[in-house]
């Protein structure tokens, strides 16, 4: 098998990790070094060179060096993909995955594929990033009040995680959610999936959740209460993927109107335990 990924602390824009990054090989690893973690940079750093999943490691390296062939002469990621945003966001974006050739070659979430310039499109739009665009690490690009997050981190084959894959990521977001409460008002999902994938990370996290689970919908909103008892809201969006945006499921005008909610509440009521 061929495989390939940037090493860390090489140079590659945004690379939060370095040789000394300690590497999580397995489910246990993944919990204790999340849990360990100093700070928020630390955190990231150590996801960005997990390979507790043998098939997604295999996977996204594999695809890291064949690489497709409008890429031929590009350098691939190929590792996991951090948090990336705000270290204190009010507003929370959670998508599932990256993408193979997106955010596996970018080295960041939703960058470099068609997902991500609709997205990008949409936040810039209503003030949540810096650029209409996102097209690589080092471009410029600024999250404003907000954060990315994926619920897994590695690049899936056929864009599906297996649920035993997702369950040994969650620590990595439960830790990043924990480091974030301070400042989080609102919490948007993009997808049915990234929906599913997240509540049991929120149970686990401490958030008191509304039972039953809400059902997901574009614009479907759940009042939640973190750790503290503070309100946080979460909201659901279609995913803006390429099959969604060219049936017209999903609109540039569907997007802005989740994310003009997300802005409001996160500028609204004051971050309180009432
Ligand atoms: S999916 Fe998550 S737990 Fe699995 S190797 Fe990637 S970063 Fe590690």
């Amino acid at each position: 098998m061929v495989a390939d990924r940037v090493a860390p602390g090489t140079g590659w824009p945004g690379d939060p990790a370095d040789a000394r990054t300690p590497v999580a090989r397995s489910a246990a690893d993944v919990r204790d070094l999340a849990c360990a973690a100093p700070s928020l940079a630390e955190l990231t750093a150590r996801q960005s060179v997990c390979r507790a999943c043998p098939r997604l490691v295999e996977w996204r390296e594999e695809v890291a060096a064949v690489r497709r062939k409008s890429f031929r002469d590009e350098r691939y990621w190929g590792r996991p993909i951090p948090g990336w945003g705000d270290p204190a966001p009010s507003i929370l974006i959670v998508g599932l995955a990256p993408a193979a050739h997106g955010g596996n070659r970018t080295g960041r979430i939703f960058t470099g594929d068609r997902s991500g310039d609709f997205l990008f499109a949409s936040l810039y739009r209503c003030g949540l990033a810096s650029r209409a665009e996102s097209v690589r690490a080092g471009d410029g690009q600024q999250l404003i009040g907000a954060r990315m997050v994926a619920a897994v981190r590695c690049a899936p084959p056929a864009n599906k995680p297996a649920p035993g894959e997702r369950d040994r990521c969650a620590p990595w977001l439960a830790a990043e959610l924990r480091m974030v409460a301070a400042s989080l008002r609102v919490l948007v999902c993009l997808g049915g999936f990234a929906w599913q994938a997240l509540w049991p990370v929120l149970d686990g996290a401490g958030y008191a959740l509304p039972r039953p689970r809400p059902a997901f919908a574009h614009g479907a909103e759940a009042e939640l209460r973190d750790a503290t008892g503070a309100t946080v809201l979460l909201l659901g969006c279609y995913h803006p993927s390429q099959q969604n945006t060219f049936t017209g499921r999903v609109t540039g005008a569907m997007l802005d109107a989740v994310f003009t909610r997300a802005r409001s509440q996160a500028a609204g009521e004051s971050h309180s335990n009432s």
